[in-house]
């Protein structure tokens, strides 16, 4: 296919995720809310609840994007709390600034434009960070989740949101007609931008399964992973805990 990533290198994928976040931006919440009929918003609601973010804590969202988690923590977190919401990607970083600025909470969050793969931040610093929809667009997934491990304070967690593997061969069936087709049309009718779309489509079907993840979780340094399926599988919220 043109943008899988078995046949492009390193350079040619790092090109493509700017290229589809940067034309996504301004459409990406809509565009959230329309190819998940809301249910985003579930899943999202879900990984706040298993945070247990409380009063004072402090609170990474990397690949942050348009802020939703973010806004979430600022919330729950009070004046003493900390909230840093970081993305390699400029665009997304802006638009997710200006919304929570319009919701009044623009000044309770740091933004910061950052790679996953190489977080600047101390170690033991955060006692949860979280990723949503963001490490299948990390090139060096094994660097990442080795990064987060290291700026997580000890006893700390870390929530990897993510699309996985539908428990079902029927509802797996479902799932890639539904990406396939009805995402790229999408993307063309609603932001003019098909493109983008099947790479969203071709990125889910590459990223590792339940299992996989887990086990490269372990392998970064995490004592303990679980994980929880949502909507049979299609999602999974892997919890990392840092010993
Ligand atoms: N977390 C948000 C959400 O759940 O709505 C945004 C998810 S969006 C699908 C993926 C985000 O990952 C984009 O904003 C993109 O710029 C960011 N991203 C991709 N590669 C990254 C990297 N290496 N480091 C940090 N952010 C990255």
């Amino acid at each position: 296919t043109h943008f899988g990533f078995q046949t492009v290198n390193k350079d040619e994928k790092v090109k493509k995720v700017a290229d589809v976040f940067h034309s996504v931006a301004a459409r990406y919440d809509v565009m959230n809310d329309l190819m998940s009929f809301g249910i985003h918003r579930v899943w999202k609601l879900f990984t706040i609840e298993l945070s247990g973010v409380r009063t004072g804590a402090k609170v990474l969202d990397i690949a942050g994007g348009t802020g939703d988690l973010a806004a979430k923590f600022a919330q729950r977190v009070g004046p003493e709390g900390e909230v840093v919401l970081a993305d390699i990607n400029e665009s997304m970083l802006r638009v997710g600034r200006d919304k929570l600025i319009d919701r009044g909470l623009g000044h309770r969050v740091k933004y910061v434009q950052a790679n996953a793969e190489c977080l600047p931040f101390p170690d033991n610093h955060f006692d949860v960070i979280t990723i949503a929809f963001g490490l299948r667009n990390v090139t060096d997934k094994d660097a990442a989740l080795a990064s987060m491990q290291r700026i997580l304070k000890p006893g700390g967690k870390l929530l990897v949101l993510e699309f996985s593997k539908p428990q079902s061969t029927l509802l797996s069936k479902a799932y890639d007609l539904y990406s396939f087709r009805a995402l790229p049309l999408m993307g063309k009718l609603v932001a003019n931008d098909a493109d983008s779309y099947q790479y969203l489509a071709e990125s889910i079907r590459m990223h590792p399964d339940q299992e996989t993840l887990k086990s490269m979780m372990l392998t970064a340094g995490f004592a303990t992973v679980k994980y929880h399926n949502m909507t049979g599988g299609i999602v999974a919220l892997h919890v990392g805990n840092k010993a």
